[in-house]
């Protein structure tokens, strides 16, 4: 044994003894929310990405705790002294030492306080985070107590754990639209050969929903409750079957709460200027793929992942700006995350296409 640990091969052995046993993990760090994969037991952890601290010291509630579920039923509650955060809502970092925090939290929550051995994880993180934002997830990481760490760009991860053909010579289409960005990217041989990251997605539906309450009833409604009427009756195109909806806010005049009725067609109305933006981007990166990418495409069609593709409708719209034929990831939620579980288990395969602690 004490002579298998000398020298450099020695170490690699001591190496993938630790890969054994180590909890490895993949994180798809969301703007809305975050999930932790593990190594043969698929999604361990689903959680939103928000944060409640203490206004005037920016120390996380509940020592620490108050992350994910426990912070989000704060949302649009919380009394003056408290901020509820989302640290990563428009797709860059805003703030490190609240994702550090975050990070910490569902790192440890997987591995347990007690685990010796830190483990490996892959991060996705949103295609637009700047080099300093990446050294700062690589930072949060270390200090949760990773011992390596690999970062990946989300629509690789997206377009992966959808099951397309990525690592073939062949152009694959996968749009992510989560909660503050929609990534729209074309793969090819295991890489990005165009992508755009916009920063309109299901969150802009939700301010787009709140708007129009404001505009049309002059009631004015919470982001929860903007989320709740655009999942239930929100569509991007005529489905068949209109719906109405009993909605609660507060009167903008009389300052009192009050409900009224909304239509699925006034809420589709509403959501026409987000809904085009994604069509649009998703148009202009056609346009600047290689002929013969494009050519693919015509075959391969798009894959639409990431929870604001639930939006009814909205393959529809993509389909006839596009002329391409759409398709739904099977679980769109989950998508990244079991991504990121399959960079896991071919780490030593898919190093080059991974950033790693080592590499800064
Ligand atoms: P992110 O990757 O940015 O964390 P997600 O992919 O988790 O985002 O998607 C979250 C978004 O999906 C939220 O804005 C949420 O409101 C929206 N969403 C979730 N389920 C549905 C649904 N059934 N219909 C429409 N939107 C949905
Ligand atoms: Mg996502």
């Amino acid at each position: 044994m004490t002579k298998l640990l000398q020298g450099a091969s020695g170490y690699m052995i001591f190496d993938r003894m630790l890969n054994l046993v180590s909890v490895d993990m993949g994180i798809d760090l969301g703007t809305c929310n975050t999930l932790v994969a593990v190594r043969g037991q698929g999604i361990v952890l689903n959680e939103p990405s928000v944060v409640a601290v203490r206004k005037n010291t920016n120390q996380v509630l509940h020592g620490g705790t108050a992350v994910g579920w426990v912070a989000k039923e704060m949302l649009g509650k919380a009394p003056g002294a408290i901020s509820v955060i989302r640290p990563l809502k428009e797709g860059v970092i805003s703030d490190f030492d609240i994702t550090e925090a975050m990070l910490k939290y569902f790192i440890t929550k997987v591995t347990g306080k007690r685990s010796l051995i830190g483990p490996r994880v892959v991060i996705s993180v949103p295609t637009g985070i700047t080099a300093v934002e990446k050294q700062a997830v690589f930072n949060s990481a270390e200090r949760a107590g990773a011992r390596r760490t690999f970062l990946c760009e989300q629509p690789l991860a997206a377009a992966i754990g959808a099951g397309l053909p990525v690592t073939e010579p062949q152009g694959s289409m996968i749009v992510d639209i989560g909660g503050g960005t929609s990534d729209v990217a074309i793969l090819s041989l295991g890489d990005i050969a165009v992508c755009e990251s916009l920063r309109v997605a299901s969150d802009d539906f939700d301010s787009a929903i709140i708007n129009h309450m404001k505009r049309k009833f002059n009631l004015q409604i919470g982001e929860q409750t903007a989320e709740r009427i655009k999942i239930e009756i929100g569509s991007a195109a005529p489905m068949g079957d209109e719906k109405t909806m009993e909605v609660r806010g507060r009167d903008l005049i009389s300052g009192l709460p009050r409900k009224t009725v909304v239509t699925s067609e006034e809420i589709r109305e509403a959501l026409l200027e987000p809904v085009t933006s994604i069509a649009e981007a998703c148009t202009r990166t056609l346009e600047r793929a290689e002929p013969e990418l494009a050519a693919d495409l015509v075959e391969n069609g798009i894959t639409l992942a990431g929870g604001g593709s639930l939006l009814r409708g909205l393959g529809v719209v993509l389909q006839n700006a596009t002329g391409l034929s759409v398709r739904l990831a099977d679980d769109p939620l989950t998508c990244v995350a079991r991504g990121t579980a399959i960079f896991l288990e071919n780490i030593e395969l898919l190093k080059s296409t991974l950033e790693s602690d080592m590499d800064v």
